[in-house]
């Protein structure tokens, strides 16, 4: 099996802003990106993406999970880069229709089809450090992925970092390129000398999430994740969780976490940790390792609540549940 997001479908849909306004948006081969090399993108990388899914439903049809969310979180991030407004309703419409186009090629549950709209700053100047790209490409690829956990469903370990962040706290409800580079070494070290699968940036002791995932703490029948503000990225998996779990009669607290709330609950038997993310959906913590300690989350292994929570939301996704928030667009 392929490493998610390596296999590309054949065509894209692109769009490009000259100063003024965005050209009709066409399909093209998905290789054919032609870049200035002085592109403002290359150079100060003004650039943002998203990450949603089509799912087929029983019935055959494809939908795509809650692409609004996905679109207004893009036009964000362009905003907080200076990058030129995209249109949301074109954006709407690039990504239904390529969707459609390949609908065939949507794989079955538990496959579905990745999308990844992205927005870069073309404007060939190298001396616009300080300065915003007029022009830009906005275009939308897709990958067939497949069961995220066919590899079996292992309980993650993460090195909880007290000390460093994972970007600025300007930059952190900004899904741009720049800051997953600045993740990547913390977590190569991370992994090197802790085998840890990934960071949990905690910086001031102040838990906030991974480098590309937010952090939820389940305690019982009470779910614990950092309150919204601009110091991390704001995950449509974690608000879809986190509306299901009040669904479910789950006591949802939005709140402030410290590493030492954080270490001494999960120390506790029945305590469960998860990683949300449109990817992985929702992936058991079972190890946390701080200041050399190892200590185990729950029994370290799986959670139940985190795999009912992980099936309700995979139930909506796949239409084998009402879709009472409207979540799902028809291709
Ligand atoms: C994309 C991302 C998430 C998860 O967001 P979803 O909308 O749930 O996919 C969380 N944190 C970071 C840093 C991300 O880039």
């Amino acid at each position: 099996m392929a490493a998610f997001g390596s296999v590309f479908m054949p065509e894209m849909a692109i769009s490009w802003f000259d100063d003024e306004r965005w050209s009709e948006a066409e399909v093209v081969p998905g290789n054919s990106l032609q870049l200035h090399p002085g592109a403002h993108v290359l150079h100060y990388s003004s650039t943002c993406f998203e990450g949603l899914k089509a799912f087929r439903q029983g019935d055959g049809s494809v939908k795509i999970f809650r692409m609004d969310r996905n679109i207004n979180r893009i036009a964000q991030s362009s905003e907080l880069l200076a990058l030129p407004k995209i249109d949301k309703a074109q954006v709407a419409q690039m990504i239904t229709s390529i969707v459609a186009r390949f609908a065939d090629q949507v794989p079955e549950a538990p496959g579905s089809m990745y999308i990844r709209p992205t927005h870069v700053g073309t404007e060939p100047a190298v001396g616009k450090a300080a300065v915003p790209s007029i022009s830009s490409c906005f275009y939308v690829l897709l990958s067939p992925v497949g069961d995220y956990f066919a590899g079996g469903d292992h309980a993650l370990r993460l090195l909880v970092d007290d000390k460093n962040m994972r970007c600025p706290p300007h930059m952190g409800m900004v899904k741009s390129g720049g800051n997953y580079a600045g993740a990547l070494l913390p977590t190569m070290k991370a992994r090197a000398e802790y085998k840890a699968d990934q960071v949990l940036f905690c910086p001031g002791g102040d838990v906030q999430e991974t480098g590309a995932a937010n952090f939820l703490l389940i305690d019982g029948d009470e779910i614990i994740t950092k309150a919204l503000d601009t110091s991390f990225l704001h995950g449509v998996t974690r608000d879809s969780i986190l509306t299901l779990a009040r669904d479910l009669g789950m006591k949802v607290s939005e709140r402030t976490l410290t590493v030492d709330e954080l270490l001494e609950r999960a120390a506790k038997p029945g305590c469960e940790a998860a990683l949300s993310g449109t990817a992985a959906v929702l992936t058991s913590v079972g190890t946390l390792i701080h200041n050399g300690q190892e200590y185990k989350v729950g029994n370290g292994g799986i959670g139940e609540t985190t795999l009912k929570l992980r099936r309700a939301l995979n139930d909506v996704q796949w239409g084998r549940s009402e879709d009472k928030y409207g979540w799902l667009t028809s291709v």
